[in-house]
């Protein structure tokens, strides 16, 4: 592990007994900077093992800074993918623009990150797992902060008592429900769904990513390196959001059928697989907001508390800032001190990129013939632009020492 000369907590006072729900992104980094700074971490995973490979995710602007200082940078630019051309097409499968992918996804070519997530999470996982227990298959039943620490038992039997709870357990947190409520009040709909899933990689394409449009509609492959696999993806606009009846396999499936019918392109071939795919996973387009990311010994950090959807390419770096910012504001204060501090120093952040929605993401999804042809006319004048310096957002907050206070 490289040292980044941070003080750990004196080992004179009792270490701090932790719990987190979530070994995705946000909970193994948490883990990560608790461990550093002297608590005693455990992590609980509904799932029963993590997830490896997976669709590719940004680690951006401040987040680089925050992996670099956790060491495994060297490790993430190895699993690098180096995507080189972004390829639109119109509703008959003729070229629109072929441009640099960073001109659009406002990242910056030569310094910032796009991995595998499975390749993200097993090296936070690797950074904590000697230091660290982790609970795999079981999570959090009940959670009573009654008394003076927070009672927890788990589904899978058991009970402990722990100075703090942290959910980073993505963007449909049971954590966030168990504390604040259904996740109605928070979750700010953007009207698309989108689905994700891979299918076998018959078109040749390489380290490259084709997106087909009509207006409210999309469908793209993704194709991360060599591999004989492509990650499909299916867009469509959609004015409801998504109830719990959408959360049926077969109900999704006949969702995506229905909206893509008369689709020309690779698209009849796309929903083929789609039907066997066993990766498929399809959501609704939406954000958390919430006015508070904390109460009592609760704190909530990562999509759980401010997913900014895919459609900013920034919930992965947001996970990660969070999880440095959360940490380091508890050096050297109790609960309810270190909190606010992380509320003070991070809300402005996670805003500036949660905005990012409205200044490019969903215009890459018109739903008007009119407004499909603007952007395809703004993307033919991007087609000889080299990469950009990156959205001011992205670097928006410039990581504290975080040296504790005496
Ligand atoms: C299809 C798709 C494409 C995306 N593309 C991008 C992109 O291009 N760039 C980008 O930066 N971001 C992207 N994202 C977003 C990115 O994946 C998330 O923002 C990021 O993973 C957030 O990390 P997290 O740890 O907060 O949540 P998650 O990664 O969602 O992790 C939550 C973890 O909690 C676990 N969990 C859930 N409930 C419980 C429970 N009750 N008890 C215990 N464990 C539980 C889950 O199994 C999971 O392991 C994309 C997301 C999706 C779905």
């Amino acid at each position: 592990m490289t040292s980044t000369g941070q003080p750990t907590a004196t080992r004179t006072t009792r270490r701090r007994t932790v719990l987190i729900s979530g070994a995705g992104i946000a909970g193994p980094a948490l883990a990560y900077w608790l461990n550093r700074r002297g608590h005693e971490v455990t992590v609980v995973e509904k799932a029963g093992t993590l997830r490896s490979g997976g669709y590719p995710v940004d680690v951006r602007g401040t987040a680089l800074e925050v992996v670099r200082r956790m060491g495994i940078l060297p490790r993430l630019r190895d699993a690098h993918i180096d995507l080189r051309r972004l390829t639109f097409l119109g509703a008959d499968g003729g070229e629109v623009a072929s441009v640099e992918p960073h001109t659009v996804t406002g990242g910056v070519a030569g310094r910032d990150l796009e991995v595998r997530r499975g390749d993200l999470t097993d090296a936070l996982h690797a950074a904590v797992r000697d230091d660290v227990e982790f609970l795999f298959d079981d999570s959090i039943d009940t959670l009573d902060q009654s008394g003076h620490g927070a009672d927890v038992t788990f589904r899978g039997g058991g009970s402990r008592t722990y100075d703090m709870v942290f959910g980073a357990d993505g963007t449909h947190s049971s954590t966030r429900e168990t504390l604040f409520g259904p996740e109605e009040r928070f979750h700010r709909y953007l009207g698309y769904r989108f689905a994700v899933f891979t299918m076998r990689n018959t078109f040749g394409l390489s380290h490259e990513t084709v997106l087909w449009n009509t207006p409210g509609r999309a469908a793209a492959l993704y194709a991360v390196g060599d591999t004989d696999e492509v990650h499909a993806f299916l867009t469509f606009a959609r004015p409801e959001p998504p109830s719990g009846a959408s959360r049926d396999p077969r109900a999704q499936r006949d969702l995506l059928t229905a909206a893509f019918a008369d689709a020309g392109w690779e698209v009849p071939g796309m929903l083929a697989a789609m039907r066997g795919a066993d990766d498929l996973f399809l959501d609704g387009v939406g954000q958390i907001r919430m006015p508070r990311w904390s109460s009592g010994r609760t704190a909530l950090v990562g999509d759980a508390a401010y997913a900014p959807s895919f459609l900013t390419g920034q919930g992965t770096s947001l996970a990660l800032v969070g999880a440095y910012m959360l940490a380091g504001s508890l050096a050297g204060r109790d609960h309810t001190a270190g909190f606010a501090a992380y509320e003070d120093s991070t809300r402005e952040f996670v805003t500036l990129n949660q905005q990012l929605v409205a200044e490019g993401g969903a215009t890459l999804f018109p739903t008007t013939a009119e407004a499909l042809e603007q952007r395809n006319s703004r993307l033919r004048g991007l087609v000889t632009m080299p990469s950009g310096q990156g959205r001011p957002a992205h670097s928006a907050l410039a990581l504290p020492d975080f040296t504790p206070r005496q």
